[in-house]
């Protein structure tokens, strides 16, 4: 048999498996950092495929080293990145394998990327003595906090990696279709809180105080024309002003990211002090975007291509996404890409954004996202 036939053929043979999985998962979601069930699952799949297991890392991340066969000195080694953690959110799907746990729910996908890299790390290990290197398979807690990838980086899960992959299952791109594209993909996110302060007085008497809601109302005006009139219409960005007493956050590609918030700060604290009042500026670093390296992106694209066929591998600016991901870190410390897979089938209900108590996916996506992966890595050590 081809392998390319082969392929196909192991990853039916185990997509039952891989379902099973990640419905398992779904019944028992943990949020950041209290993935104890979910990375021992992990790490017992692991240790049975005879991978070298390391636990514990940043609390519950979970790595598995195979070492490849046909390495030299000098073999490369690959990571390929899944993030496990869920969400606390209600679920309302009527489905069998509904959340177990009240108020918690895999919202996002993760149990998805979870057993479709259990598999791909049961794939690859059938195929150890023609790997000519090595793969790390991480198993990241936290991504919904933005907590996770950074101290497991801290904590050594990055050393001698030269490369990393990884995906995610999309609800609304649509399944059978394939996103990669080099640069900035997911976008930084970070917060802002604004205090503004007036002088109290009787709402009658106006001209006796400062009235703090005006000038926010002012702040909240001006702040919009940073993207509509400061901003380049190539470079996209998004300030939103969630809620008037609390905090809010915007997402913007990486150039403008500091620009945009000085002018933040100059906006919000010159308007107030016009209007006879003050304002605070907290500014909360968030995550910094996903840049995909291009030669990285390029073995994913091969193997998308490989996978799916060339009309369904999707490199447009439909594949960007405002929202951010922890993966950025690891895409900071070695070359990178970070793709999606479609998952939407509004058919089967699975086409609600993610982090809606009704989100689902296609569970047809799972070989397509199995089958990337393990071509991309296999492409890598090749
Ligand atoms: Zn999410
Ligand atoms: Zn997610």
């Amino acid at each position: 048999m081809p392998e390319t036939d082969r392929l196909k053929a192991e990853i039916d043979e185990l997509v039952p498996g891989t379902v099973a999985l990640r419905r398992d998962l779904h019944e028992h979601p943990e949020l950041a950092f209290e993935e104890v069930r979910t990375s021992g699952i992990v790490a017992q799949r692991l240790r049975t495929l005879g991978l070298e297991v390391q636990t514990g890392i940043a609390k519950t991340g979970v790595v598995g080293l195979l070492r490849g066969g046909a390495s030299k000195p000098g073999a490369k080694t690959i990571a390929i990145r899944a993030d496990i953690d869920a969400l606390p959110i209600h679920e309302l799907n009527d489905i069998d394998y509904r959340s177990t746990i009240a108020g918690k729910m895999h919202a996002c996908g993760h149990d998805g990327h979870t057993s479709i890299l259990l598999t791909v790390a049961d794939i690859l290990t059938r195929r150890k003595s023609e790997l000519a290197g090595n793969v790390k398979f991480v198993f990241q807690p936290a991504e919904e906090t933005i907590g996770g990838a950074e101290p497991m980086i801290k904590e050594g899960a990055m050393q001698g990696v030269d490369g990393i992959i990884g995906l995610h299952l999309i609800s609304d791109f649509p399944l059978g279709r394939v996103g990669v594209r080099a640069g900035p993909t997911f976008a930084s996110a970070d917060k802002f809180m604004l205090t503004v302060k007036g002088k109290g007085g009787h709402a009658a008497m106006p001209q006796e105080s400062i009235d703090p809601i005006v000038i926010a109302a002012h702040i909240v005006t001006a702040l919009q024309t940073l993207i509509s009139r400061e901003t380049s219409p190539f470079s996209p960005a998004v300030i939103t002003i969630g809620k008037i007493q609390a905090g809010s956050a915007f997402n913007i590609i990486p150039e403008h990211r500091q620009k945009l918030q000085r002018r933040i700060i100059e906006v919000a604290s010159g308007i107030a002090t016009a209007m006879g009042g003050s304002c605070e500026v907290e500014m909360i670093d968030g995550c910094p975007p996903c840049i995909n390296d291009r030669a990285m992106t390029g073995v994913v694209h091969k193997a998308a291509v490989a996978a799916v066929g060339e009309k369904d591998v999707d490199h447009s600016e439909e594949v960007l996404s405002s929202a951010s991901d922890d993966m950025a870190y690891f895409l900071e410390t070695v070359p990178g890409c970070y793709f999606i897979v479609g998952a939407e089938n509004a058919a089967k209900g699975a086409n609600y954004p993610h982090h809606h108590p009704r989100f689902n996916i296609d569970e047809d996506a799972l070989p397509t996202g199995i089958e990337v992966l393990a071509r991309a890595a296999m492409e890598y050590l090749k």
